[in-house]
């Protein structure tokens, strides 16, 4: 069986005509299937729409409030019974004519089959600052993280359950699909632009973003912090030995007033960006150690999958 997860945010126009070309599509290829749709704490029609396609072969979950798409994804695959499981979004910029194919790599032996974004048609204002995302995070990372590959891909159940595995709260989910590992295949499509509403991300969201992926999959900010400060030290070291000897040789001149401000300026400015870094980690550890539930569910669809008990029926840990 196929599982099909969508976690949706205010999609209420775009969810029965994305159900329909689902339903069609794996009529079409005739294999057992559900859909499970995540509402992530919508606040127009969502819910509505998913209570009416709510049935044999679709099921929703719908969170308490907005608790972000990561945690939307975590719970539908908590929730998927299939062998393999779809993810993908509710905007129909990822064409459900692609699950076909998606299937079929699969069956070709993948457990990991990613729909790759062709970005050529994407506009500038948002291929830039994607483009340094990743090169600030292949920079900075131990996963190679490929410009394009986003959620929307097929993970076989060995992978489902690899990630289910992984406890921490803070999701990154390009990074632990990557982390995970298995055998990888990619295919490409062509980036579509959304059918109705609104993108929910903006540049100042894609930086926080970018922050958090850096410091949920690494910890050598922390290290650079080191290495700055030792070349800071090493250089002051020089500087102090090489006026010990200037006064010692010409005497004490009048202070210099540009060297004491330039040093308090860059020691100042030095001090706080690394107690940044520290706090981004701290802060991190101090969310991890509540260990709070990724998600609350207010209502879950009468749906339950035929050949469940994949998944423990524990939504809220
Ligand atoms: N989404 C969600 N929770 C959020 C933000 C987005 O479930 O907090 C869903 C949204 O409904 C859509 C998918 O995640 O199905 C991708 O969101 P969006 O289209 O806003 O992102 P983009 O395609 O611009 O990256
Ligand atoms: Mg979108």
């Amino acid at each position: 069986m196929i599982s099909i997860i969508v976690p949706v945010l205010n999609e209420a126009e775009n969810i029965p005509g994305l159900h329909q070309e689902i339903v069609s599509v794996m009529t079409i290829i005739d294999r057992p299937y559900e859909v499970l749709f995540i509402d992530d704490g919508s606040t127009d029609d969502t819910l509505a729409e998913l209570r009416k396609i709510d049935g044999s072969d679709t099921g929703y979950l719908s969170f308490s409030r907005n608790f972000g798409k990561e945690a939307a994804i975590i719970a539908g695959l908590e929730k998927a019974a299939g062998d393999a499981v779809i993810i993908m979004d509710g905007d129909m910029q990822h064409p459900p004519s692609l699950i076909s194919e998606l299937i079929e790599q699969y069956e070709a032996g993948y457990d990991q089959v990613v729909a790759k974004r062709n970005k050529a048609k994407e506009p500038l204002s948002r291929r830039l600052p994607s483009k340094l995302f990743y090169q600030l995070m292949n920079f900075t990372s131990t996963v190679h993280l490929e410009d394009g590959e986003g959620d929307f891909r097929l993970i076989s159940r060995k992978v489902v359950d690899a990630i289910l595995m992984l406890s921490e709260n803070n999701r990154f989910s390009k990074g632990i699909f990557e982390w995970v590992g298995f055998n990888k295949t990619v295919i490409e499509f062509n980036h579509i632009e959304r059918e109705s509403g609104n993108s929910t991300f903006n540049p100042l969201k894609l930086l926080d973003y970018a922050i958090d992926g850096i410091s949920a999959f690494n910890h050598r900010p922390l290290r650079a912090c080191f290495y700055l400060g030792l070349v800071v030290l090493l250089a002051s070291v020089a500087y102090i030995l090489y006026m010990f000897v200037n006064i010692a040789i010409h005497g004490v001149e009048v202070p210099g007033y540009f060297t004491i401000i330039a040093s308090l300026l860059l020691l100042g400015s030095i001090q706080l960006f690394s107690l940044g870094i520290i706090g981004e980690y701290v802060g991190r550890i101090y969310i991890e150690t509540k260990n709070r539930p990724k998600y609350i569910i207010r209502e879950s669809s009468a749906y339950e999958a035929e050949q469940g008990g994949h998944h423990e029926k524990q939504y809220t840990r």
